[in-house]
């Protein structure tokens, strides 16, 4: 039965009541305050439980004029705004009541007085409505008429008000007879609140109704523990029944946790299952050939031996690499080759299997295989073929070669082991159609400074003599005078001196091999001119340039590379750098096959790769002079590079920390063996690699500038558009031919970019360790899924699912283009990266820098298309900058901000000078701040003289470059018109 009772009040208690005041309870005497003394009185009772209660009766119907009032005690709001108030009571019929007179009542009323204290006395508040507040006049909704045998009272009624807002700390209830026959039973105060709560996965706390009935009262949730909200902020509103209601918002469990009891609370996901996203899915078992490390795994790692790729889903198994292709068959014919095999038995859980094909030559002299030069053919291609069968031609006759059939797959590159292959090995029969050697390659020749008369010319041997090389013939000629003029010379070895030649005179050059067969082609042309004739020089390249080069594409004659030479003529000329020419020109190679680019990690051994690519130097040639900046393996240093039978050149030594681990050696070198393979004067040049002694080191050009963004910055304001665009055309020339060599930058940045004494610019920096997750030393690279992300630069996509691509670097090229047109500002200012990826993924895009042409802003909205397909492509934006260099008036128009098709965001190019107090703020701002005391001695002090500023001004305070008079009178405008709108928003 105890039982049975605890039950029932369990399921009677209400949650969302809670009491300020019961009259039921009260042991002893209830005390209230009656006035007069002769109306109302307590007297105990019982409740229709038979407990014993305290009661107030009031039964003087016989007197007229009755006005008896009876005040609660002093009672707390406790923070409620809404109090109810339960009255249980009964009312004698009047009619029931013999000989009663007409005055008797079967109502009274109730009413409250607030109080922030216990204050009441006898008197006060007083007796009447107003000090206290009616709440409502209360009638039964029966009433009795006589009294049981047991004297108990027979019909009670049970009333309900409300009355609120209440403010001060307390309150006191009265209530008034005014002529009935009664007993007011039990007393109920209490307030309404919804109670804590955990629904859509948050919990919430405890909210009190509010001062109306029909208040809602919002409470935030607060997600369950490795819960995360969803979209918007999760509420609940709470009524003035303190029920919970308008669910708004929810929270899921998060990566690596699950929902259970019921959705309100998140659990790890147990070992062996993972959940790799927010939501309301259960854990997934791990897939094959993985497992997890730890409970709440958000993937499950492969075991070792398999891979996933970045595109892989979580879901499907890891995979391994293929085993080698099988049942390899080879044809040859004369110098050509077809092989054809069959599938890996194995693919490693894979569907992506291709094929790569590595040619060695062996036997050609110098014992053992070495890898094949590019003239080798290979079709469809030698890399990445997706079917079984290639054809190879242009081999060397009598030759044996090694191929070995390697195949890969999408986890190929993580593993590290190198591929699994099949090889064949084949010896070529009859000569090739081509009897006559191939051309030979050139390097650049020494000339003696203290003989200008004369040079030494060097080439190295063709890569396919066909046969031994009988001699060289060097023909030249003075290019005013026809070629059949031209003087000869034979060499049996690789050099000749000149001697003879005319200051101020340009000389054509071209060289080429004889073998029994008879001579290869002349591939050469070397100009050696004065540079005081440099006019003269160009306009020869005017006429001659497109004959050489529609020449070369109709195949009449083959031309591998144009060098240029300067003579240095007179001494007083001595100064002048040669590197000026021949960055100018170098442009202008043209017509020479396409390598594609090798990643050193194909390589079973990664040194095999430095090997290859880069020539080692002996320490002895390389001084180190002094430090110049900090690589992320050692020290950056400049330097003298002076090698064998060469002129000493000035270097830039990157150098590998002592103490190195094996794969930091390799990673250090991995960006020479890149280098190595590039080739053009917008690329950074690699000299060599040091590796035999101690410290490792990787010697490039020097770039007398360093890095582009510091550059821009030190220089702000300083070029004309024309210089800036020259510059932007370098690296585009630079990034066209990256791409042409099938290369992807990924981190084309201003820092990434040096600069050199004559403004050049040339892509740099093709490390990639920076892209290890391990690495956390720069802050500009952010780590995300599978490696490190400079997030600012990088296209959406590649930032989403890592699609690098040559269209992510054009994105990362607009970027360099606002970078430089900025003069090196942060890309986005202050804002954070996440807030920087959700504006983009908004369409929003940065505004044009300050006096930015449209043009150049145009082509870097092109650059920041969302569909990379719609990007330009390099060859574009090259042609598209040679253009405007060609037309500078297309360079005049600046945007207007508002005709961008993508929203721009905020420009912050001219900072809004209501957010400054003092002048001084607004120059440091502005990046002026060199001219705060011109400002002030001219008293520029405050933002209504400066508004004012017109150009004279601005030279009378001493701004005397132009770049910075410009920013300063564009800032004076903008300020000026947001003072114009700031009045006219106050007229
Ligand atoms: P890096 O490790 O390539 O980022 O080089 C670090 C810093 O050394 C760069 O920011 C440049 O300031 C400087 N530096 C690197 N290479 C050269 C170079 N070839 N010529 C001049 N300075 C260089």
């Amino acid at each position: 039965q105890m039982l049975f009772r605890i039950v029932q009040e369990l399921v009677l208690f209400d949650f969302s009541i809670e009491i300020l005041m019961d009259s039921t309870t009260a042991t002893a005497e209830l005390g209230w305050t009656v006035y007069p003394a002769m109306g109302w009185e307590e007297v105990s009772g019982y409740d229709e439980n038979m407990n014993t209660i305290r009661t107030y009766q009031v039964c003087n119907v016989f007197n007229n004029n009755q006005n008896n009032w009876v005040r609660t005690k002093y009672i707390r709001r406790r923070g409620a705004q809404r109090i109810h108030v339960e009255m249980k009571f009964s009312v004698r019929d009047c009619s029931s009541i013999p000989s009663v007179p007409g005055s008797c009542k079967e109502t009274f009323n109730l009413y409250y007085y607030e109080a922030d204290s216990d204050t009441a006395n006898k008197g006060s508040p007083a007796w009447m409505e107003n000090p206290w507040i009616k709440v409502d006049t209360i009638a039964a909704d029966e009433s009795f008429s006589q009294v049981d045998l047991g004297g108990r009272v027979m019909k009670i009624n049970k009333e309900i008000r409300s009355f609120g807002p209440v403010s001060r700390q307390g309150f006191y209830l009265a209530f008034q007879d005014y002529g009935s026959c009664m007993s007011l039973i039990a007393v109920r105060v209490f307030y309404r609140k919804c109670p804590r709560v955990v629904q859509n996965g948050a919990a919430f706390p405890e909210t009190l109704s509010g001062a109306e009935s029909t208040s809602l009262v919002a409470a935030r949730g607060v997600c369950v523990p490795n819960g995360e909200e969803v979209d918007v902020p999760i509420k609940l509103y709470c009524n003035g029944d303190g029920e919970w209601m308008v669910p708004i918002g929810r929270c899921m469990c998060k990566a690596g946790h699950e929902a259970v009891e019921n959705g309100t609370a998140c659990r790890a996901c147990v070992s062996g299952f993972f959940k790799s996203s927010q939501g309301d899915h259960q854990c997934l078992q791990c897939p094959i050939n993985s497992r997890t490390t730890n409970e709440g795994a958000t993937n499950c790692v492969c075991r070792n031996g398999y891979y996933r790729t970045d595109s892989d889903p979580p879901q499907m198994p890891c995979t391994t690499i293929p085993s080698a292709p099988q049942s390899v068959i080879s044809i040859v014919n004369e110098t050509s080759l077809r092989l054809e095999w069959s599938a890996p038995r194995d693919g490693g859980g894979r569907e992506d299997v291709v094929y790569n094909i590595i040619c060695k030559s062996c036997g050609g002299g110098r014992g053992g295989c070495t890898r094949c030069g590019d003239n080798v053919q290979f079709v469809p291609r030698q890399l990445g073929l997706t079917e079984s069968s290639v054809h190879i031609s242009d081999l060397l006759a009598h030759t044996q070669y090694t191929f070995e059939i390697q195949a890969v797959n999408g986890v190929s590159d993580q593993s590290p082991y190198s591929p699994q292959y099949s090889s064949v090995n084949i010896t070529t029969n009859q000569a090739g159609k081509n009897h006559v050697p191939m051309s030979p390659s050139v390097s650049p020749g020494c000339w003696d400074l203290r003989t200008p008369d004369s040079i030494t010319l060097s080439w190295s041997q063709p890569d396919q003599p066909n046969g031994l090389i009988l001699d060289y013939e060097l023909q030249y000629y003075e290019k005013s005078m026809a070629e059949w003029n031209s003087s000869v010379v034979r060499s049996q070895t690789n050099t000749a001196v000149i001697r003879g030649l005319k200051p101020g005179v340009i000389y054509v050059f071209q060289v080429r091999a004889r073998t029994v067969a008879g001579f290869g082609r002349f591939i050469q042309f070397f100009f050696l001119f004065c540079y005081l004739f440099a006019e003269e020089y160009k306009s020869f390249f005017q006429e001659k340039l497109p004959l050489i080069i529609g020449s070369a594409a109709a195949g009449v004659v083959f031309i591998i590379a144009v060098v240029v030479f300067v003579i240095i003529c007179k001494r007083r000329s001595f100064e002048r750098p040669e590197s000026e020419y021949t960055d100018k020109l170098q442009h202008y190679t043209s017509g020479h096959r396409m390598k594609i680019y090798i990643d050193p990690f194909t390589y079973e051994d990664p040194n095999e790769a430095v090997r290859e690519f880069a020539k080692e130097i002996d320490t002895s040639c390389v001084k180190i002079e002094q430090v110049i900046g900090a690589g992320e393996f050692g020290e950056v240093c400049s330097g003298n590079l002076r090698l064998p039978g060469k002129r000493e050149i000035l270097v830039a030594i990157k150098t590998l920390k002592a103490g190195y681990t094996e794969r930091q050696r390799r990673d250090f070198l991995s960006e020479a063996s890149i280098m190595g393979q590039f080739d053009h004067p917008n690329i950074i040049h690699l000299e060599g690699v040091v590796t035999k002694n101690a410290p490792v080191m990787i010697i490039t050009e020097f770039m007398e500038n360093g890095s582009l963004d510091s550059f821009l910055r030190q220089n702000d304001g300083q070029f004309t558009v024309i210089q800036l665009v020259g510059m932007l055309r370098g690296i585009a020339a630079g990034m066209k031919y990256l791409n042409d060599m099938n290369y992807v930058h990924r981190d084309l940045a201003a820092r990434n970019i040096l600069v050199n004494s004559n403004l050049v610019c040339k892509v740099s920096d093709f490390g990639l360790s920076r892209f290890l997750e391990d690495d956390t030393s720069d802050p500009t690279y952010t780590s995300a899924l599978g490696g490190k992300i400079p997030i600012r630069w990088t296209a959406p996509e590649a930032i989403q699912y890592r699609k690098f691509t040559s269209s992510s670097d054009g994105w990362s090229y607009g970027i360099v283009m606002w970078e430089v047109m900025s003069y090196g500002e942060r890309p986005y200012w202050d804002m954070s990266n996440q807030d920087v990826i959700n504006a983009i993924e908004q369409d929003y895009r940065l505004p044009p820098p300050m006096d930015c042409p449209s043009a150049l802003h145009q082509l870097m909205l092109d650059c920041w298309q969302k569909d990379r397909n719609n990007r330009p492509k390099f060859s574009q934006i090259v042609n598209n900058l040679d253009k405007m260099i060609r037309n500078p008036n297309s360079l005049k128009a600046m945007t207007p901000l508002s005709s961008s098709v993508h929203l721009p965001l905020l420009d912050r190019s001219t900072p809004d000078f209501s957010s400054f107090t003092t002048v001084d703020e607004w120059l440091d701002a502005i990046k002026m701040g060199q001219y705060k005391e011109n400002f002030a001695n001219e008293d520029f002090t405050s933002f209504d003289v400066v508004s004012q500023m017109t150009m004279e001004d601005i030279l009378r305070v001493g701004v005397t470059l132009v770049g910075h008079q410009k920013k300063i009178l564009n800032s004076v405008q903008s300020m000026r018109a947001q003072m114009n709108q700031i009045t006219s928003v106050e007229v």
